[in-house]
């Protein structure tokens, strides 16, 4: 990525920006965003849990970045053996639902707008609920794919969620009164008993391993995927964080790339981010007020 080597020097470096603020004791406020936009018109937006919490899906971190719970489960615990494919498949049965009902928020219909404003010509999310496509958003990179779909690994044959929804309620009734508090990625946190007899979905075309279309923990994320959300960020004037601690890398390096092209970073977030030492601007405030009166202000009203 020899184009991404651009030195703090460059250019396009904003000379407005001064580098002794500290974003964590000089606090930006709207009216500081409203600028921040105007002068880079142009956003490359990043979004993560934070956003879709008022809709109903739980962040996974806390407002320090610590694991709210136990961490979500990895590439390597589902693949490794029948018990971990068994415990995510009857806590997915459960806490998919609750994603599937989600609607979008206030935070997801202004950076449509913005979107629709010519401010937001890619909009890159670390989130898997769909919400942004649902609020009218059309130029999403889902960066850890998508909680809708399900891969054979073994024929590749994609399947609707909500098919592998019918099957998994219809092979394990038992489950279906499990009442359970949902999280991020439409898993669901249950105190288990046994669960030795839980059936694991299996594909209908071959009868292969099946896996939800998301990048797990431990899983990269497909090359073709970064290189369009990089080349997003090559055509941007800056990057805008909205609702993400930044504390997985796969989101984060967006944020050190911005920094070596020269471009200023803005976060919407409550909490502290890893990229905290590389903004220019943070507001720390809920982001959908925070994005609503946002495009308020671009529209002229
Ligand atoms: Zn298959």
């Amino acid at each position: 990525m020899t184009d991404l080597q651009l030195t703090p020097n460059d250019p396009q470096i904003d000379p407005q920006i001064d580098p002794q603020i500290d974003p964590q004791t000089d606090p930006h406020t709207l009216d500081d965003l409203h600028r921040f936009v105007q002068r880079h018109p142009r956003l490359f937006v990043l979004t993560g849990a934070g956003i879709s919490t008022d809709s109903g899906i739980p962040g996974y971190r806390d407002d320090n970045g610590a694991w709210k719970r136990s961490p979500p489960i990895t590439l390597q615990e589902f693949l490794g053996t029948l018990a971990m494919r068994q415990r995510y498949w009857a806590r997915s049965m459960v806490g998919w639902p609750l994603v599937a009902r989600a609607q979008p928020n206030a935070a997801h219909v202004a950076l449509a707008r913005l979107e629709a404003a010519g401010h937001v010509p890619t909009l890159v999310t670390q989130n898997v609920d769909g919400l942004h496509q649902r609020a009218g958003s059309r130029e999403v990179i889902e960066l850890h794919g998508g909680i809708d779909g399900v891969s054979c690994l073994d024929c590749g044959m994609q399947h609707a969620r909500a098919t592998i929804q019918q099957t998994l309620e219809a092979d394990n009734p038992a489950l279906l009164d499990v009442t359970a508090e949902a999280a991020a990625d439409g898993d669901a946190h249950l105190e288990w008993h046994d669960l030795g007899g839980f059936r694991v979905p299996a594909c209908s075309n071959c009868g292969g391993l099946l896996k939800p279309s998301v990048v797990f923990f431990g899983e990269n994320v497909p090359k073709t995927r970064v290189d369009a959300a990089s080349h997003a960020l090559e055509a941007a004037d800056a990057v805008l964080v909205a609702g993400s601690s930044l504390m997985v890398y796969s989101g984060y390096r967006f944020c050190v790339w911005a920094q070596r092209m020269g471009k200023p970073i803005a976060a919407i977030n409550l909490g502290r981010t890893r990229a905290d030492p590389l903004l220019s601007l943070k507001v720390a405030a809920p982001c959908g007020e925070t994005l609503s009166a946002l495009a308020g202000l671009l529209a002229g009203h």
